[in-house]
């Protein structure tokens, strides 16, 4: 039984096929284009390899993933341009429709991996933080991804201001000092005025981000209670910033959460880097409601 796996990217999309036992086969990436050039060349290279019993799609948003959503399948207000309103679905069903096809966020796929076979292999109950361009959170609860009315879109709640961040408007067009507004790659580079790779491991800024990221932790302990919250994205590579994290949501913690304190740490890193998103989209099952 041959799978296909399709992790579509703001800049990159990857295509893959698996075998029945989830074996990647073969790969391709290429640069996010129109989505008719980019789900066509999607659509021809799968065919070129044979017909798909399952596709799993995990895109970029937002996007309409609840079976209920009247535009379910199709990308919404993405700020992404030719992309809003784009059918992600019809291209696949209408070339494959023998094949189940499912679709969720990149985030919520990078959550199914890692819990799968990556950092927390086994675990039904993790949330999974990216933190690049923007920021969201992938939530596995009780084995199930959370998808909602839309999906989460946990980068839009507003922490408290770190000591000392005052002045600082935040960088989210809708909310200024949002999460995503205040410890994005492009917030940090705004409010320090170098990108966040070029900070070194001492500087102020990472306090500042560690105190964000640390009541975000602490938000989504309170809210869906994961046994580990895995922070990933191109800034959460900062040296030591997963400790850092875990020092301050210890103090904020209080010794409420016991999965906080329980031992081997609690905020972890990715363990299948670069690949979360598309061994993921290969993991997607189509469910019946
Ligand atoms: P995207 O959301 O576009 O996929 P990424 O997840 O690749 O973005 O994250 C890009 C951000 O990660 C940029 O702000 C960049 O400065 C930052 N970044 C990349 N490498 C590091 C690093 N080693 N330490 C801190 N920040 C980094
Ligand atoms: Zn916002």
């Amino acid at each position: 039984m041959m799978r296909a796996g399709i992790e579509l990217g703001g800049t990159k999309t990857v295509v893959a096929v698996a075998d029945g036992d989830g074996t990647v086969a073969e790969e391709i990436r290429y640069s996010t284009g129109t989505p008719e050039e980019t789900l066509g060349r999607a659509v021809e290279w799968i065919r070129e390899r044979g017909a798909p019993a399952a596709i799993g799609i995990a895109a970029f948003g937002p996007v309409a993933i609840n079976r209920r959503h009247v535009e379910y399948g199709h990308m919404l207000a993405t700020p992404k341009p030719g992309w809003k309103g784009a059918d992600l679905l019809g291209p696949f069903a209408t070339a494959f429709p023998a094949a189940a096809v499912a679709l969720d966020t990149d985030v919520n796929a990078a959550a199914l991996a890692e819990a799968r076979e990556g950092a927390v292999t086994g675990m039904d109950d993790v949330a999974y933080i990216t933190i690049g361009t923007g920021i969201g959170a992938g939530i596995l609860a009780g084995g199930r991804l959370v998808h909602g009315v839309l999906h989460p879109e946990f980068g839009h709640f507003k922490p408290p201001r770190a000591p000392g961040d005052d002045s600082f408007p935040g960088v989210c067009p809708f909310h200024g000092d949002c999460l995503e507004g205040m410890a994005s790659g492009p917030a940090i580079a705004r409010r320090w005025g170098r990108a966040a790779s070029e900070l070194p491991a001492e500087h102020q800024a990472w306090d500042f981000q560690a105190w964000y990221l640390a009541h975000a932790v602490l938000v989504l302990t309170a809210v869906v209670s994961p046994q580990r919250v895995i922070i990933g994205g191109g800034v959460s590579q900062a040296a030591g910033l997963h400790d850092k994290v875990e020092a301050i949501l210890h103090q904020l913690a209080a010794g409420y959460f016991p999965q906080i304190d329980g031992a081997g740490g609690y905020v972890v890193p990715p363990a299948l880097g670069q690949q979360a998103g598309i061994r993921g989209a290969l993991l997607l099952e189509a469910d019946a409601g």
